[in-house]
């Protein structure tokens, strides 16, 4: 798999997962469950991991959700972080009940004592600290206008809370800096990426939903991945968490950094199209998703459905395999040399049949 220059940045353990330190950029999400029902989380939990979700964080609104931590952690597989505002007391039950990682916001955790309490809890545990700055959070943010300026606030406050953790001896940090604006996000990593190596979180705060959400967060992550910043993401969707798991993948999928499996690659159709590629694509968008077991795949896999033979092979040349349209036909090709002929009714199953064959040699 081919990378990006990424930054170096310090690793840190999270339970059973790495971040940082040339490890793969981690997928994570949030449940949006009542965390007092912890039943219901830990089920929600189950369907992100099985969704591919390495790292969940979970909010901590109170004392009753923080004293769940210890039973969600018993029956889930992942690593559990807490997302505590406000009151630090609850992120010392939550270090208590065996936590793997606190989220603290420098906007509103109070003061630098209470922060120095929390840090010792968290290095006798040996668990890191995400300073999460919020935009939202911050008064100094709202005092300009000017996204550069805000973009300068941002990292000054991760900074500041950066260096209260550093002179009580604790380095095991990561740090997000979001916005729900694109330019303010990228500009505050891109300042505090300049002045620590810690890893970073990446995220655009209340992106929207699925479809808008996907694009602003595809958006403003891609931007920073790009320019080798983020060792592990969150993409925030106000939608199933699920759903912000299968659009991290295909992120970073599309960005050769993860392999999420199988990638599907069509045409757009014009005139020359033969077939209903449309219900083909989504037919086998479908069958893929059903194939989880595919996201294990030692190398990832590429499958083209284009429209006509005029360009199809052509333009999948990448694809490992795929079909192009004909009249009332397809042609299969696989590593660009054509190798049969499949009626358009055939193509999914086809398909499906040729990556099961390509998972088992994998
Ligand atoms: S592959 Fe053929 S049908 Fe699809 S966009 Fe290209 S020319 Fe049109």
């Amino acid at each position: 798999m081919k990378y990006f220059k990424r930054n170096q940045t310090r690793q840190i353990k999270i339970g059973n997962a790495a971040i940082g330190g040339g490890a793969p950029v981690a997928v994570q999400s949030m449940t949006n469950t009542d965390t007092r029902d912890w039943r219901s989380t830990v089920k929600q939990i189950k369907r992100l991991e099985e969704a591919g979700c390495e790292i969940v964080r979970v909010s901590l609104p109170d004392m009753e959700s923080a004293q769940n931590v210890s039973k969600i952690k018993k029956n889930i597989k992942i690593p559990l972080v807490a997302d505590i505002h406000f009151d630090y007391r609850i992120a010392l039950e939550a270090v208590k009940q065996g936590i793997d990682k606190l989220r603290i916001n420098p906007g509103n955790i109070g003061s630098k004592d209470k922060v120095e309490i929390l840090v010792k809890e968290a290095k006798a545990a040996r668990i890191p600290i995400r300073i999460g700055v919020n935009a939202g959070s911050l008064k100094a943010v709202h005092n300009f206008d000017d996204n550069s300026l805000r973009a300068k606030e941002l990292a000054k406050a991760a900074i500041e809370h950066v260096k209260i953790l550093e002179k009580n001896d604790f380095y095991d940090i990561a740090v997000s800096l979001k916005a729900s604006n694109i330019a303010t996000t990228v500009e505050a990593y891109k300042i505090f990426a300049s002045k620590r190596n810690y890893p970073l979180h990446l995220g655009i705060t209340e992106a929207g939903s699925i479809f808008s959400g996907t694009i602003k967060s595809s958006a403003g992550l891609g931007i920073m991945l790009y320019d080798g910043l983020g060792d592990t993401i969150r993409v925030s969707l106000t939608a199933d968490p699920v759903e912000e798991i299968k659009t991290a993948y295909s992120l970073l999928q599309s960005m050769e950094l993860r392999n999420a499996g199988v990638e599907i690659v069509s045409c757009p159709t014009c005139s020359r199209c033969c077939v209903d590629l449309i219900k083909i694509v989504s037919d086998m968008e479908r069958e893929t998703s059903k194939m989880r077991g595919l996201k294990k795949f030692s190398k990832p896999v590429k499958i083209a459905l284009m429209g006509c033979v005029v360009n199809g092979p052509g333009e999948a040349k990448d694809a490992d395999f795929g079909i192009a349209g004909g009249k009332n036909t397809g042609i299969l090709f696989k590593n660009g040399e054509i190798i049969g002929k499949v009626k358009p009714n055939r193509w999914v199953k086809t398909l499906t049949d040729m990556l099961k064959d390509f998972h088992k040699q994998c």
